[in-house]
């Protein structure tokens, strides 16, 4: 399995890809440029939209549109303009804090976690979950940089990462009512993996795990903790992957210049960039969408 270049998009922290079947274009985000961006796989067009401040996630409405976790809080956002309006204020008191990685569970909830981005003070954060009329809940208390979510195909487990736990984390989930119980460690990784970041589930329940800082999307085994396949890129900072494409089989990853040195910029020339890897063993699970 090989990486090819989408779109040298050159993000400064590329981020939050989602797959959107009915337009065939994926949509990720360049949290701290405050950009969404639109790459229309039939058309090969690239769209930017500019929100004004940090996005740190988006999700697909069902109705259309969509949803996203900005510096200050929910709001849905206008794609032909960018313009939010805000469903929820969520921490927009706390100077330090935005949100970051965020996605939809099955019953349309948007989750999505935040972080403090001025001296990642441990803890500071919190995952929360937009519920469909648009009130809040925290989901886990005491997050420090709120990372990858994922659901189980029999939507009984939830899946997240805390970055610098270094460890993907699982909790019991009842659909119905949003709560997840029973924290157990899942999976933990050594150092010289890198830093997970956000991840995605395929068909077969097993978890695909960016690591910022460790050049690498790796597919993984939740119920093992075994590592199943590795899949190198010529960048260091991996953030994110979905499953896109027709039949869900190739996997998009969006990638940061953020946190690179000048010699680290020249020497990594599509840090940045959206990446494509097709032929893959497995296919991925479509993305939910907000609403009801
Ligand atoms: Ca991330």
């Amino acid at each position: 399995m090989t990486w090819e270049v989408v779109l040298t998009a050159q993000c400064e922290l590329g981020e939050g890809p989602v797959w959107d079947d009915q337009h065939c274009r994926i949509l990720w985000v360049d949290i701290v440029c405050g950009r969404i961006h639109q790459w229309y796989l039939e058309k090969r067009r690239h769209v930017v939209v500019n929100v004004g401040e940090d996005v740190g996630a988006i999700a697909l409405r069902k109705n259309g549109g969509l949803v996203a976790a900005l510096r200050n809080g929910f709001a849905e956002v206008d794609l032909s303009n960018g313009v939010p309006n805000y469903l929820a204020y969520q921490e927009h008191d706390l100077e330090n804090n935005r949100f970051n990685d965020g996605k939809c569970d099955s019953y349309g909830r948007f989750w999505a976690g935040t972080m403090d981005d001025v001296s990642n003070a441990v803890g500071a954060g919190k995952l929360y979950a937009l519920d469909l009329d648009y009130s809040v809940s925290p989901k886990i208390m005491d997050v420090t940089c709120s990372n990858g979510l994922a659901w189980s195909s029999d939507d009984r487990v939830f899946y997240f990462i805390d970055t610098p736990t270094r460890s993907v984390v699982a909790f019991d989930y009842a659909g119905d009512t949003g709560m997840i119980s029973n924290k157990r460690l899942a999976i933990s990784f050594s150092a010289e993996e890198g830093w997970p970041d956000g991840m995605t589930i395929d068909e077969e329940g097993m978890l695909w795990i960016a690591f910022w800082g460790g050049w690498k999307v790796v597919r993984w085994n939740p119920n093992t903790g075994e590592k199943l396949v590795e899949v190198k890129f010529p960048v260091s900072q991996i953030t994110s992957c979905t499953f896109g494409g027709e039949d869900l089989g190739d996997l998009y990853v969006t990638t940061a210049r953020m946190g690179l040195t000048n010699n680290g910029l020249l020497s990594q020339p599509y840090a940045g960039s959206l990446f494509v890897v097709r032929d893959l063993p497995c296919r991925g699970v479509p993305p939910y969408r907000f609403g009801g």
